[in-house]
């Protein structure tokens, strides 16, 4: 038998029996709608590719995500998750995209081959074994995961009744079990406004929502659905200080924040419940890319990719949630397209001249300034139109993007709005990135500013 070691989650055999080696152009990790769309997007462009996923169904956390919403954008429809998730599942069972169902991948290696590019090892394990494969192009496309009580480190006992809203919504959603009969939920992100609804429509009480900070922090539709409607109240400025209980929760402590988000003594409040559902943040899934020398963005928490969403690491790109976190599924496909296409490019046509498509006199970092939380992506290195996202750190009624470059203003767009809760993005001009060289810029700086109405 082969011997494993999974240190560092790269496998090694110190072997006497092969593992089991299958080639392909395009390796897709993560069977999510960024898998997915990634995926297809490869193999219309002639690609070989195979999706690893380590459930046993794709569809990622869509599967989840019973409400309407899903759609609007890419299919001109108001879809459920689920629907959502089968339209991509159809067009990829109708290909002959390789599927590896319920297969966890463990390490990606990367080598130099033959032919002058750079070839990746995927090692998976799965019900029958160890296996890898091998291509010239990897997606990450792994998603996130939620932020956990342990990550807000909320004082009190340990009692039962604590979950990620992500929890609860598989566990009633896909186990039909309820979490409880009386809930709070700290945190008013898209997925706390979705479980308070439903929650709501199980018949488990929602006693409110409570938010940190002066916003709510999920889409306004989603208030609008999920709160307003169901007339449960929402606590702005207000965080959980205390979990109380001892087998089970029975009740958690509220208090009021100042502007430096700290509690106000004197505003504590006791609010008796069995369950408490956190819906604070998500965490690109990015350990399988840190332990293959992909950089992180300290900001995004997601690879720092160029133009075309790949990574330092060559031939290796990233996508959706596990890129930076995403409120819509559609976008997740667009981009993902995107990665798919490149990465098919990038395998086909080889890894050294894909690279000098790039103009080599381009190399751009791209950083955030002003309200700005975060700036993608975070290097451009080719003239060309470049789709830029970013997302603004609190709400502003009137605020201007701008684009400096060696301190010079290279492109400003309208005055408008902007909320933390929508992911923006807009096409940055070729000629402006011209202009950015021309200056002998290194860096571009993409700067938030709000404007002070006359
Ligand atoms: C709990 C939760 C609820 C959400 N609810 C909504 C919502 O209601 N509406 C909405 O628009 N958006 C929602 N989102 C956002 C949603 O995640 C994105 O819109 C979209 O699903 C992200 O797609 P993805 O493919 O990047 O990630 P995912 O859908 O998370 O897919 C990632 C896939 O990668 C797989 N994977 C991860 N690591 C490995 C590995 N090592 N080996 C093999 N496979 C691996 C996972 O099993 C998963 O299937 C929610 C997100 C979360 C976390």
């Amino acid at each position: 038998m082969a011997t494993l070691d999974m240190r560092d989650g790269r496998a090694e055999t110190g072997a006497t029996e092969a593992v089991q080696t299958q080639a392909f152009d395009v390796i897709v990790i993560g069977g999510g709608p960024a898998g997915m769309a990634a995926a297809l997007a490869a193999h219309k462009a002639g690609a070989q590719v195979a999706i690893a996923e380590r459930e046993q169904h794709l569809g990622g956390i869509l599967r989840q995500c019973i409400h309407p919403g899903f759609g609007l954008s890419h299919f001109k429809q108001e879809l459920t998750g689920p629907e959502y998730a089968q339209r991509f599942i159809d067009q990829v069972r109708a290909t002959d995209i390789a599927l590896f169902l319920g297969s966890m991948v463990l390490g990606i290696d990367s080598s130099e081959s033959t032919e002058d590019a750079t070839l990746h090892t995927v090692t998976l394990m799965n019900p029958s074994g160890m296996l890898q494969l091998t291509g010239r192009a990897v997606v990450l496309a792994m998603g996130c995961r939620e932020r956990t009580r342990s990550e807000i480190k909320i004082p009190g006992s340990r009692p039962a009744g604590v979950f990620t809203a992500g929890l609860a919504q598989r566990y009633i959603n896909i186990e039909n079990l309820k979490p409880g009969s009386r809930a709070v939920i700290l945190g008013s992100g898209d997925i706390g406004l979705i479980m308070a609804r439903r929650c709501t429509l199980e018949g488990i009480s929602v006693e409110g929502v409570y938010e940190l900070m002066p916003y709510a922090n999920g889409l306004r539709r989603n208030v609008k659905n999920c709160l307003d409607d169901f007339d449960i109240p929402l606590h702005l400025s207000t965080t959980v200080t205390r979990v109380i209980g001892h087998d089970r929760v029975e009740a958690v402590e509220v208090s009021q924040v100042d502007e430096r988000l700290a509690p106000i003594p004197g505003t504590e409040r006791v609010v008796p419940c069995d369950t408490l559902l956190l819906s604070v943040g998500l965490i690109p899934e990015n350990e399988l890319s840190v332990a293959a020398g992909v950089e992180l963005d300290p900001r995004t928490r997601g690879a720092v990719v160029d133009q075309s969403l790949q990574t330092g690491v060559p031939g290796i790109f990233a996508c959706g949630n596990v890129l930076h976190v995403h409120d819509l599924a559609d976008n997740v496909t667009t981009e993902s397209e995107r990665a798919g296409a490149a990465a098919a490019a990038y395998a086909l046509v080889g890894g050294a001249e894909t690279n000098a498509v790039a103009d080599t006199s381009c190399e751009l970092t791209v950083s955030p300034a002003g309200i700005a939380g975060y700036a993608l992506p975070g290097r451009i290195t080719a003239v060309a139109l470049t789709k830029l996202n970013f997302r603004v750190r609190r709400p502003v009624d009137t605020a201007r993007v701008r684009i400096l470059a060696n301190g010079e203003e290279v492109f400003a767009g309208k005055v408008r709005a902007f909320k933390p809760s929508v992911m923006e993005s807009f096409p940055l001009p070729a000629k402006v990135i011209q202009r950015a060289l021309d200056l002998g810029a290194s860096e571009i700086v993409l700067s938030v500013d709000p404007v002070e109405e006359a």
